[in-house]
């Protein structure tokens, strides 16, 4: 850390004149002041507009091989609102390819990789946009095979029955998707690994994946900001603090939930420094047993605007509900529910359910009755048709539109 804010924290324009400073005193940044001063915080300088052009033409073509002054360009599969733009260098790229197989693969996955009799390592990894980034994990001991996630769900499955993986790599919607495809027969693959990424892992679809692969389940967390934490052998995300530097912006008085302010000091092209994510993350509040001392948690829980708000009995001051515990109503309320949507519009709160027809009472009841607990007035609940969303939609079961008119602080 000392070494990289002395010799190359200054070589991009927006830290010029932090010269010598300390972390302490560096500026908080988030996605809108990095995206507004793009070139100033990387030390090619490269304005967003000629990323933007490259990472788009690329993703239009799904040919992603173009880079711009030989460095790689990628796109975050953002949901709503501004996707992330980042850029790496060769040598970050196969640092970040190195770092990501050293934590992901199990050691009988590395002794294959290593070993020149054995076949090789054939890992399928389904994305919503790809980039050379991940490109650059293939090579002559790993079958790397990119799944476009535009391609309809039944070519997938002939692709994978047809090459089975040792490794398969996909969001949880996706790799559900898949297990019921192995559990009504018609995808015959036996990975020895499943890695869920790119999304939140809920637990009724960590149960119903780890059924049909009968492996556990690991998880990687990554984001344009980069890797950021991956499943230890006990089951825990620890946070990557070997090469990225957390400080936890705590989101309540027990100081469990936190938004992660991160400093990469590993990255010296474009300068992830003091950038505080969107994601709310649960520290897992003691050591883990896998003996790593680096931050465990006990869920990514999801992102800032994944929060909903109500108004506080009494005084009607604005009080968060949390993603977790209104996903542990919703898997009270009926255990038939194939899937749901909560949004917050307001005083309102839209649900859609993917279930039997009387799921709508329960769920009322059970929603009301966390109000009741949490001390919060219970908003106006309104039943929406359910609608299935496509395949390149980032699932977000639990999201904030719009907050409360005219709500205290
Ligand atoms: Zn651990």
């Amino acid at each position: 850390m000392s070494r990289f804010l002395r010799t190359h924290l200054a070589r991009a324009q927006f830290y010029k004149s932090f010269r010598g400073a300390q972390l302490s005193e560096l500026p908080m940044v988030d996605k809108p002041v990095m995206l507004a001063n793009f070139a100033a915080f990387n030390t090619h300088g490269i304005p967003l507009d000629r990323a933007l052009d490259i990472a788009l033409a690329a993703e239009r073509s799904r040919n992603f091989l173009p880079t711009i002054d030989g460095l790689t360009v990628g796109l975050s599969s953002g949901t709503s609102g501004t996707r992330g733009v980042f850029l790496v260098s060769p040598a970050e790229r196969e640092r970040w390819a190195g770092v990501i197989l050293a934590r992901v693969l199990t050691p009988a996955s590395l002794r294959r990789l290593f070993n020149p009799f054995a076949l090789p390592l054939s890992v399928s990894f389904f994305l919503r946009a790809n980039s050379n980034l991940y490109e650059s994990l293939g090579r002559r001991r790993l079958g790397f095979v990119f799944h476009d996630l535009t391609l309809p769900m039944d070519a997938h499955v002939r692709a994978l029955n047809r090459r089975p993986p040792d490794v398969l790599v996909a969001p949880p919607t996706v790799l559900r998707q898949l297990a019921d495809a192995v559990l009504g027969g018609t995808l015959q693959i036996v990975p020895q690994q499943v890695v869920s990424v790119a999304e939140v892992l809920e637990a009724d679809d960590r149960l119903l994946i780890e059924n049909a692969f009968r492996v556990p389940l690991q998880e990687i967390y990554q984001a344009t900001e980069g890797f950021l934490g991956a499943s230890c052998p006990a089951g825990r995300v620890h946070l990557n603090e070997e090469l990225i530097h957390v400080e936890p912006e705590w989101l309540d008085a027990e100081q469990r939930r936190f938004r992660p302010v991160v400093t990469d000091f590993s990255r010296t092209t474009q300068l992830i420094v003091r950038y505080r994510l969107d994601d709310v993350l649960i520290d897992a509040g003691s050591p883990c047993a896998c003996g790593r001392v680096t931050r465990s948690l006990e869920a990514v829980e999801g992102r800032a605007d994944d929060v909903l708000w109500a108004a506080r009995l009494g005084d009607g001051c604005d009080m968060p509900v949390f993603p977790d515990v209104v996903r542990r109503s919703m898997a009270q309320a009926d255990a038939v529910m194939r899937d749901y949507r909560i949004e917050q519009h307001g005083d309102e709160w839209h649900v859609r359910l993917d279930a039997e027809s009387d799921a709508a009472l329960a769920v009322r009841r059970e929603l009301e009755g966390l109000c009741r607990t949490l001390h919060v007035q219970a908003p106006r609940l309104v039943f929406n048709e359910w609608r299935a969303a496509s395949a390149l939609e980032k699932r977000r079961r639990i999201r904030c539109v719009i907050r409360r008119s005219g709500a205290a602080a």
